[in-house]
């Protein structure tokens, strides 16, 4: 099959078709962003920012389209299609235009070492060259949007293959790109699955690769890429816990773990999946939780205000179905939910009596399904959150400052959140990424932009003395160097001192060599 054929999740009507990528094609879109990169990094910041303000202004004119083309493709509520998808998108766009330029200044460093301080180091940020972007059908629009434009705007160019399940979103942002008049070759689109992907990784052209998605593959991403050592960030899966102590705010609480369990019908990496209630409170909390997931409403969202939509895809479906029969099989108890509707249509899930034998609180289930299971001390409480292979996000809710405090220092998580979950993915400034298998390396914020430039430490020396460690080697600089050493590890200033002052018979030999008017006010600093 050389063709991929989309039909909506919400009513199964075709939405198109697209050819999939042969080889020969991805081959020569490497070589048209290998071709544009060169130019690309040349250009200065500020001619970049001003294709990312045209593009800001497409995204802005085009939001109703793609919204509506988002939840066709992948099922979510309009509003979601909005609010988890464009506006991130477009706040990181905002974020670089303001803060981009100076995050990626070059940036002077002092020496630390005194012999060294006569130099100039500085601290350049330099692209990788061509980036493969292979990207998840969760957030078809958001993830890939925000991950090209950091990408793009670090000086590289992209190759992106979005996921076979949305590829038409995927053309959108590679239309929306045009349309800024991006120059050509700066970002090409190839289509796909597996295949593909691993034909495009295979390319020694492509010398890093942003891969969102699962855990097993994530894992082949990087063997691929070893072979030619590619830089590599990972965003895989998360399995992801809240704990509630006994002094959270209920209804809020409640309101909150439901929405994180269950935006995007729970197809987020970090959707609440676990819940660990302290047991005073524990069949409170479950009451309240039950009542809140059953005033979900289920349904098109293009038929009605809906909360949620359906899976995106057959074979999630056939997982939550699989984990959720697993679970009542092993003995849970299914509060809420727990029977497919029509269609791809699967109602909210609250689950209760789980142990770690089941798939739905070993495994992501990636769906509608939230599990509930209560600890007694803090201690339990952790050691359950932090029981799975996984650490992509966690939360904690409670109003106890301290406690929570210590809580949180000990979950494994790369993203922890207090009396909230999942939103922070919508903050251009927070860093996203996993602890443990839900990934490595981070997107967005600084330190999302700052995995995507190699840096480059620059050193200048405009001095003409030659360097004191040039041959002919001599006892007396090999007595100078132990001296030196001598200098660091003495215990107090005093000794210090009198150290410094055994230089003195060698400041003219020192001075053929090392500018002193900067090396002694540097010997004179480390002295105290
Ligand atoms: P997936 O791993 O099946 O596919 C992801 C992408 O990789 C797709 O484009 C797919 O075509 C491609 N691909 C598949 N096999 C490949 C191979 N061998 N070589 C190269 N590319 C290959 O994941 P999915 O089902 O699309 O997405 C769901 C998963 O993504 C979940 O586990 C979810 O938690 C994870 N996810 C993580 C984050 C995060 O930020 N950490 C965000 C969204 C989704």
């Amino acid at each position: 099959m050389n063709r991929i054929v989309k039909h909506s999740p919400i009513d199964g009507s075709l939405i198109g078709e697209c050819s999939i990528s042969p080889e020969s094609e991805i081959y020569d879109k490497v070589g048209r962003a290998n071709d544009a990169w060169k130019v690309w990094e040349r250009h200065s910041m500020s001619e970049r920012k001003k294709f990312f303000l045209n593009l800001r202004k497409v995204l802005y004119k085009e939001r109703h389209e793609i919204a509506e083309l988002i939840t066709r493709e992948q099922g979510k509520p309009i509003l979601e299609s909005y609010l988890a998808e464009i506006l991130p998108s477009f706040d990181t766009l905002s974020y670089l235009i303001e803060k981009g330029e100076k995050l990626l200044r070059p940036q002077r460093t002092h020496h630390f070492t005194p012999i060294l301080s006569g130099k100039q180091g500085w601290y350049a940020f330099r692209p990788y060259g061509v980036f493969a972007c292979i990207a998840p059908w969760n957030y078809p629009f958001a993830i890939p949007f925000i991950q090209l434009s950091v990408l793009l705007f670090a000086g590289n160019t992209c190759v992106f293959k979005p996921s076979p399940v949305t590829p038409f979103t995927g053309e959108k942002i590679v239309e929306l790109f045009r349309k800024a008049e991006f120059p050509e070759g700066t970002l090409e689109i190839v289509h796909g699955g597996a295949h593909e992907g691993e034909t495009l990784l295979k390319d020694e052209r492509i010398r890093g690769v942003v891969f969102t998605g699962s855990v097993n593959t994530g894992k082949r991403v990087m063997e691929i890429s070893s072979q030619t050592l590619k830089k590599v960030i990972l965003e895989l899966g998360g399995n992801d816990p809240a704990l509630v102590l006994d002094d959270a705010h209920l209804e809020r609480t409640v309101r909150g773990v439901t929405w994180a369990a269950f935006m995007n019908a729970g197809q987020t990496c970090a959707s609440i999946e676990r819940v660990y209630v302290e047991k005073k409170i524990f069949n409170d909390f479950v009451h309240a939780l039950k009542e809140e997931i059953e005033k979900i409403r289920v349904g098109d969202p293009f038929q009605s205000f809906t909360d949620m939509g359906p899976l995106a895809v057959d074979f999630q479906f056939k997982k939550v179905v699989q984990h959720v029969e697993d679970a009542r099989e092993k003995g849970a108890t299914i509060l809420t939910g727990g029977h497919p509707l029509e269609g791809l249509y699967y109602p909210p899930t609250l689950i209760t009596h789980v142990n770690e034998d089941m798939l739905v609180l070993r495994e992501e289930t990636f769906g509608p399904v939230v599990c509930v299971d209560s600890f007694e001390t803090d201690e339990e409480a952790l050691q359950k959150a932090n029981s799975t292979a996984y650490g992509l996000t966690a939360s904690v809710w409670s109003r106890n400052r301290e406690r929570v405090k210590k809580i949180v220092s000990e979950l494994d998580a790369g993203v922890v959140t207090v009396n909230n979950h999942v939103y922070s993915f919508a903050e251009p400034e927070s860093a996203w990424g996993g602890f443990k298998y839900s990934g490595i390396g981070r997107t967005h914020g600084r330190y999302g932009l700052l995995e995507c430039v190699q840096v480059q430490y620059i050193d200048y020396e405009w001095s003409t003395k030659p360097e004191l460690w040039y041959f002919p080697y001599t006892e007396k600089l090999q007595s100078l160097i132990s001296m030196l050493m001598e200098f660091f590890v003495a215990p107090n200033m005093f000794i210090r001192t009198s150290i410094l002052f055994r230089f003195l018979p060698h400041l003219s030999f020192l001075n053929k060599h090392l500018p002193l008017q900067r090396v002694l006010p540097a010997f004179f600093r480390k002295l105290l």
